[in-house]
């Protein structure tokens, strides 16, 4: 058997301790992780994210990292509580002192920067990425237009506002449909002005609905596959539902 030259370096595994939970919306928590396995974390990517293994399971689950502090040992997670699983489950109780792993994030060797007009489309789930792109719009200088399709309105993070003239944030609300955001996201895609010259879509939300939006913008705004990133960050119905598309 060929054995690869070079394998790809294994997730770290990182042991830490809960420092601190918080409830910036009512469906979200705010989980800083500590502790000495932090020390040579990085992540550059806005989307960068870790497993996390649910305490007293065989259960990972995919969190984005919100906020990372090498220095400070500190990881930030934001957690939605939809409800059911194991890892919402976990986040709703967790509490300051509990122990827990994660894994990652996985070294990445893609350029940071971007020169480009990227339009991100996502639902909460898709937030913490969504607002670290926002956030550090000082490692690019492509503008950044977000969407997001909110299962609540109380979910609205009234902090969180773009650092850039130029750079936006919309809030969609709920409309009553129970469609997971897609009409909401198609309608913002209608609007949305494609023109710029160089422009890339970034989707994450439920998989049908980033499905869906991938193909709209494809048959409609005329984008090519490369201009579009799209994962699934969750499924109807189904356990780790998240896929890349
Ligand atoms: C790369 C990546 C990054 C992600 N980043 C984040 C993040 O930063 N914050 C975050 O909260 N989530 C994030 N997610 C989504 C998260 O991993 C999923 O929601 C995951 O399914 C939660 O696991 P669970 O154990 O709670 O539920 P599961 O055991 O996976 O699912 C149990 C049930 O809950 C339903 N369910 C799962 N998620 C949701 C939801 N959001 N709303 C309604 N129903 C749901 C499923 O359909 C299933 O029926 C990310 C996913 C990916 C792939």
């Amino acid at each position: 058997m060929k054995v690869a030259d070079n394998p790809a370096p294994r997730p770290a595994r990182r042991d830490v301790t809960v420092a601190s939970v918080m409830a910036p919306t009512p469906r979200l928590r705010r989980i800083v992780l500590e502790g000495p396995d932090l020390a040579d974390i990085r992540s550059d990517r806005f989307d960068d994210h870790v497993k996390l293994l649910v305490p007293g399971t065989d259960v990972r689950r995919s969190y984005t990292i919100r906020h990372v502090d090498a220095q400070a040992r500190q990881l930030t997670l934001d957690c939605v509580l939809h409800g059911h699983g194991p890892a919402a489950q976990w986040a709703a109780s967790v509490r300051t002192g509990d122990r827990v792993t994660v894994f990652g994030p996985k070294p990445r060797h893609e350029p940071v920067a971007f020169a480009e007009t990227r339009i991100l489309f996502g639902d909460t789930t898709a937030l913490p990425a969504m607002a670290r792109c926002l956030e550090t719009a000082d490692r690019h200088s492509g503008r950044v237009h977000v969407y997001v399709a909110l299962d609540d309105a109380g979910e609205r993070q009234r902090d969180l506002k773009p650092l850039r003239p130029g750079d936006t944030l919309a809030w969609l609300d709920p409309d009553g449909m129970d469609d997971l955001g897609w009409v909401r996201l198609r309608h913002a895609a209608r609007r949305h002005d494609w023109s710029a010259a160089d422009i890339t879509a970034w989707i994450a939300t439920e998989t049908s609905v980033a499905r869906r939006l991938r193909a709209e913008l494809i048959e409609e705004e005329a984008l090519s596959r490369t201009q579009i990133k799209a994962a699934g960050y969750w499924r109807v119905g189904e356990a780790d539902g998240g896929m890349r598309l």
